[in-house]
């Protein structure tokens, strides 16, 4: 850890003074002490690529080139580590940056992973096209099903990849199941709470060795910065994702670490108004005449309501659902939304909307991630509910 920077680690482990402080109380609070010099409340953004050394090697606050560490950064991370309940966390350039560095951190050439077999797109691009040629053979298979899991696993198998709720279609995964598997055949466990953020879901407490996230999305909260995360509570993995942080190189800029911290103050109020919103709208597309099916885990008709009910806080602000009348009727009602704006991404304050089988999951187009024709994805944002469900009343039509 930098010592003398003014950003003491505050961390949410057992026998810590602080660790009994509730989620927003570590948000707002953790790895961001007033700066010691000129009482600053916010840490200041550290535009600075060296540090001036006192003689060859006098550090004065651990800091000696912005790769390997800067204040504003540190802020972030600690932070980050704190929200997560793990005992690291780390910086990056993108959520796939992150993913990216995982892989390399933990794998070698040889080994086998089991993915989900509706992951995020840019996941399963970096399995399939990088990952793969480098020689880390893929699985994908239905991680709602823990045998299915076990099935894709082999003797080379190093890693389980999971995602929970699932990108688009919002499946719920059983952590502490999938975990209790992987463990029990030596692998380790990876999970990627991008959709559900610390707040509502804590993948380590629930026996997860890793956790990634896009912070682009519902951590930095409103759709103005990129950049990912990986949160450990370990030490010989916190040792490995710093190592290949550092040499690979894909690290959070410090204009970055400070929006994206600036977000995750208010993460708690957020989440809360998603929930609230995406409740809201499920119940009234459940009962459109228009909707074949909605995919939400709030709604007690969904696979996975129990299980989500078990590791989750509430359900979350994404929403898939499927137009009876087929593809077409499908991307015209993306079009037709005033308030939702049609366009990629999730998890900012603004709703959006779009049509994942040619728009965000284009890439698994022929392969076992195809998403079906029909489905529409909502991130639900903290507009007014009413305005939010107006705009949908008019464009399902
Ligand atoms: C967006 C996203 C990613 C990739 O993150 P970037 O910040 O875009 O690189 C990974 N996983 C999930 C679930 C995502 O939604």
């Amino acid at each position: 850890m930098h010592e003398g920077t003014g950003f003491t680690p505050v961390q949410a482990v057992a026998g810590d003074g602080r660790a009994a402080q509730g989620f927003s109380t570590r948000a707002i609070h953790a790895g961001q002490e007033p700066d010691p010099l000129t009482g600053a409340v916010v840490p200041p953004i550290y535009a600075t690529s060296t540090f001036k050394q006192d003689g060859v090697g006098g550090l004065r606050g651990g800091y000696e080139y912005s790769r390997s560490g800067n204040p504003t950064r540190t802020a972030l991370e600690t932070c980050l580590a704190a929200v997560e309940g793990g005992t690291r966390g780390f910086a990056f350039a993108s959520g796939l940056a992150a993913e990216d560095t995982v892989l390399r951190s933990l794998l070698a050439p040889g080994d086998h992973v089991v993915i989900p077999n509706d992951a995020y797109g840019g996941t399963f691009r970096l399995f399939d096209k990088v990952a793969l040629p480098w020689g880390v053979r893929y699985t994908a298979a239905s991680i709602t099903d823990v045998a299915a899991v076990e099935a894709a696993m082999d003797s080379d198998t190093k890693m389980v990849w999971i995602e929970t709720p699932t990108n688009p279609l919002l499946n719920i995964a059983d952590i502490e199941r999938l975990a209790d598997l992987a463990h029990r055949r030596g692998a380790l466990v990876v999970v990627d709470n991008t959709f559900a953020s610390p707040y509502l879901q804590q993948p380590l407490s629930l026996g997860a060795d890793i956790v990634v996230h896009s912070t682009t999305k519902y951590i930095g909260g409103h759709s103005d910065v990129v950049g990912g995360a990986v949160v450990v509570d370990d030490d010989d993995l916190a040792e490995a994702i710093a190592f290949h942080h550092n040499s690979m190189g894909a690290v959070a800029g410090p204009f970055d670490a400070f929006l994206t911290l600036r977000g995750v103050k208010t993460l708690g109020v957020r989440m809360d108004r998603h929930c609230d919103n995406a409740e809201a709208i499920a119940e009234f597309l459940a009962g459109h005449a228009k909707v074949a099916e909605v995919r939400y885990p709030g709604l007690s008709t969904h696979p996975g309501h129990d299980v989500a009910g078990k590791q989750m806080k509430r359900y979350g602000g994404m929403i898939a659902f499927r137009h009876k009348d087929g593809e077409q009727a499908a991307v015209d009602v993306c079009a037709r939304t005033e308030v939702f704006t049609l366009g990629e991404s999730l998890g900012g304050v603004e709703s959006l909307i779009e049509h994942p089988g040619r728009m965000t999951h284009a890439s698994a187009a022929g392969s076992a991630l195809e998403v079906p024709g029909d489905l529409v994805r909502l991130s639900v944002g903290i507009e007014d509910a009413d305005d939010l469900l107006a705009d949908l009343r008019q464009a399902l039509g």
